[in-house]
């Protein structure tokens, strides 16, 4: 198992494609909180990684919450009287505001009105609305036709479901070791939208892979949810799971070309918070928590406040894409998903890799010319690698991390983690228990 820090000898153009694939693939149906479109693409993340699928009926209490009715969408349209084609779902699933219910009428320019959503500022742009928790019918366009709109009446057509059904959910779960768990979440209820969306589920799906593949230490659980009640759902039947959640990350918006930025968990120095601060130290940006964003508010509510924190590119809102048609297979890049991916690789090696460890000849230095250390690291290029062996000596003392000793060397975690392993091999470091 190849686990150092930078240690990756994947070509990036090669995941680039695999991940644009599972964009491209999962773009064009329309997912929802609940429905055909969530579970078809559970079924596509079935395909690549095992996935235990879980149905919570409609009517479910979890924790504060209820599960709603579940949703079907056979089409909707908005046409003028004499039978000219306005607006249709089939042409663009953000036209339907999501949660719609079902309406077939004539109804004034006036009243049509109030159930139409556009962006005055982005007037050739798609919003994106839902209605999941008041019931309401409406049609999302762009502004430019909502204005071009003069007639005093239009036929408005909504063929939906709302009825007593179920939520969707899947998990993959990746035993390791030890039962301690990472927990990786990654919302799916967004219809067509790429980046806020379907660029964490291409990521996860190729990580949840190559982890498949590999030893590990840690347990793994990748949860595919519904965004807040999805959260809330897997929180209200996880309990002991969410007590065995020692690292976690919600995944989003991880194709768009800005650099990473990574919001800390609410306890703000849990371990997955240093590690990806440290990873992110000259690449990205590191934004404290905040009790609004993705399903980090639910991890981090206080009652469980998870060690779990959200890795993006750019965070929601902050960008003129989000939450509109231009959120599209355009704006999301495989080069940028490559590099996201290739950023969690270096965060789970830290995960699987730091520890604490004990010299087990505390008292002087231990001789490391008789142990084949000295010979290895004798002058040179390598020089730096005795400083490492030195550091990790002086403070494997049952109280320092690997990483604390690389903080404190102000050394490359890397180099502290070769030392350690040499150091481990040669008898003079045992791993403490944790
Ligand atoms: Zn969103």
């Amino acid at each position: 198992m190849s686990l150092h820090i930078g240690d990756v000898a994947e070509t990036g153009a090669s995941d680039a494609a695999r991940l644009m694939g599972h964009v491209q693939t999962l773009f064009p149906l329309c997912r929802s909180i609940t429905g055909a479109g969530l579970r078809q693409t559970l079924e596509y993340i079935n395909e690549w990684i095992p996935l235990d699928r879980h149905e919570v009926p409609s009517g479910t209490k979890v924790l504060d919450w209820e599960i709603g009715p579940e949703w079907t969408v056979r089409g909707a349209t908005i046409h003028t009287l004499d039978g000219r084609k306005i607006v249709d779902f089939a042409e663009h699933n953000l036209h339907l505001l999501q949660y719609s219910r079902p309406i077939d009428a004539v109804v004034s320019r006036a009243e049509l009105d109030a159930h139409l959503f556009s962006l005055p500022d982005q007037p050739e742009l798609i919003p994106y609305r839902t209605s999941y928790y008041a019931e309401n019918w409406g049609f999302c366009l762009a502004h430019r036709v909502r204005e071009a709109m003069q007639d005093t009446a239009y036929r408005v057509h909504i063929d939906t479901d709302l009825r007593p059904g179920s939520l969707s959910f899947g998990e993959c779960l990746l035993p390791g070791r030890s039962a301690q768990e990472v927990l990786f979440s990654i919302h799916c209820c967004h219809p067509s939208l790429a980046n806020d969306n379907l660029s964490a589920i291409a990521v996860a799906i190729e990580l949840a892979r190559e982890l498949m593949a590999r030893p590990r230490q840690f347990t793994y659980r990748f949860v595919f949810i519904p965004g807040t009640i999805g959260a809330i759902a897997w929180l209200a039947a996880n309990r002991d799971a969410a007590a065995r959640v020692h690292h976690g990350l919600v995944l989003s918006c991880l194709g768009d070309a800005a650099p990473p930025t990574y919001k800390r968990s609410r306890r703000g120095d849990a371990l997955i918070d240093r590690y990806v601060a440290y990873i992110l130290a000259h690449e990205g940006r590191v934004v404290p928590f905040s009790p609004y964003g993705y399903d980090e508010r639910q991890y981090c509510s206080p009652g469980f406040n998870l060690p779990v924190g959200c890795l993006m590119r750019s965070p929601p809102g902050s960008f003129a894409q989000y939450h509109t048609s231009a959120d599209n297979l355009a704006f999301v890049q495989g080069a940028v998903l490559a590099d996201s991916l290739q950023l969690l690789r270096r965060v789970v090696a830290m995960i699987e890799t730091d520890a604490v460890w004990c010299n087990t000849l505390p008292y002087g230095e231990p001789q490391l010319g008789r142990r084949g250390l000295y010979d290895s690291v004798g002058g040179g290029a390598a020089a730096a690698d005795r400083m490492a062996l030195l550091w990790v000596l002086n403070r494997a003392d049952g109280a320092h991390r690997l990483l604390d000793i690389a903080e404190l060397s102000a050394m490359p975690y890397n180099e502290i983690l070769v030392a350690a392993q040499a150091l481990a091999a040669a008898g003079l470091l045992r791993r403490d228990a944790e």
